[in-house]
């Protein structure tokens, strides 16, 4: 396999009047990899699909698609000359075609065989060659969303990109079509740049995780990095639920108002004051009836099923949330003790941003 990038944006800026939608953007995707693009309602997700897509022209920087550069200061391949798919969440089949000829229209540049053939081929793919003759609305949301991916797979794009593809289908039907487009993504080893809101689809999904705010990347890692050592105060609180809490490293040891939470290996000489990111499957709680005085105490209880949510309120009065199994339910006004889970190594923040190594030395 080629190791040249399916996609590379290079200080790559957009703005829309006083509205920077993107800022600085760089990335460099792998061929196959799938990349997941969340961040809230107006973070620039579109406009960097739009950007990769030709419909957006950057104000600044460099877009190469499989190596070609595709937009620059001199240079603009126009949207239908890109090697780039597009999977929308409405589908946008035209419903006056059959599944066939939706699937075709993306080849007009082939002989009528050649076009017959690869739509055939990719109808096989999304397991759909039994619907071929049929009408878009003679199939379910989830074969129209299977029939608009083999739509954007048939000329062999070198990147597809997929807008909140499966947000238009329910709840039961989601996970299914989910797991039926990512399949094919994986067997055709196609790079995908797929945007979500969903954060539990984002960290599933993703080989990499681009997390967006106000235009800029904030992290682009993998999964775990993203949810176990998110980058900035932003991404922690994003991605996963996540308390914080005012704390103090001192010869190695970071202590809070719940007391040590754990030492901080390369922090023997620091003393100052940081954040800790707790987030609630790191936090322990055990009732200490007949406690007196005041102390954390449970304040909600929410039963999740699997899971029960505990909100305990600290001394201070600030609160932090503890996951307990399903079986375990401490009522509202339960004394509590709190301790973070053995074995954790939660993140510090200076300011917005998290630290590996004392504010001062080289991280
Ligand atoms: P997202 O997809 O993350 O919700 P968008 O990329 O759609 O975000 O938008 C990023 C920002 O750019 C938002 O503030 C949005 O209002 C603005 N924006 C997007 N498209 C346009 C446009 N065509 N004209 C003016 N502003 C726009």
């Amino acid at each position: 396999m080629s190791s040249t990038p399916a996609l590379v944006f290079e200080g790559v800026s957009k703005s829309y009047g006083a509205t920077q939608a993107a800022r600085d953007l760089d990335l460099s995707v792998l061929p196959g990899e799938m990349v997941t693009l969340i961040g809230p309602s107006g973070c620039g997700k579109s406009t960097a699909l739009r950007l990769i897509a030709g419909l957006e022209r950057p104000d600044a920087g460099r877009i190469l698609v499989a190596g070609e550069e595709v937009a620059g200061p001199r240079r603009f391949v126009n949207p239908e000359k890109r090697r780039v798919g597009l999977v929308f969440q409405d589908h946008a089949l035209f419903p006056h075609l059959t599944v066939t000829r939706n699937v075709q229209f993306g080849l007009h540049g082939l002989p009528r065989a050649e076009r017959a053939a690869r739509a055939a081929e990719v109808l096989e793919l999304v397991r759909l060659g039994h619907l071929a003759g049929r009408y878009p609305h003679e199939l379910s949301g989830g074969e129209q969303q299977r029939v608009a991916l083999a739509r954007a797979l048939a000329p062999r794009p070198a990147v597809v990109l997929l807008d909140e593809p499966f947000s238009s289908l329910d709840e039961n039907l989601r996970a299914q079509v989910r797991a039926e487009v990512v399949g094919v993504l994986r067997e055709t080893g196609t790079t995908a740049i797929f945007v979500t809101h969903d954060q539990t689809e984002a960290l599933s999904i993703g080989d990499r995780v681009v997390v967006m705010q106000g235009g800029r990347i904030e992290q682009a890692d993998t999964p775990y990095r993203v949810f176990e050592q998110p980058a900035t105060r932003f991404v922690a609180s994003f991605m996963g639920d996540a308390d914080f809490l005012r704390a103090h490293v001192h010869k190695a040891l970071l202590t809070c108002e719940i007391g040590v939470v754990s030492t901080v290996p390369g922090w023997a000489s620091a003393d100052v004051d940081v954040d800790v990111v707790l987030r609630p499957h790191e936090v322990a709680i055990t009732p200490e009836p007949g406690r007196n005085g005041d102390g954390p105490e449970v304040v909600d209880m929410e039963y999740h099923g699997a899971f029960v949510l505990h909100t305990v309120r600290l001394a201070s009065g600030q609160t932090v949330r503890s996951w307990q199994p399903h079986s375990v339910r401490h009522p509202v006004g339960t004394p509590v003790r709190v301790s973070v889970v053995a074995g954790v190594t939660p993140t510090l923040l200076v300011g917005d941003h998290a630290v590996t190594a004392p504010p001062g030395t080289a991280s």
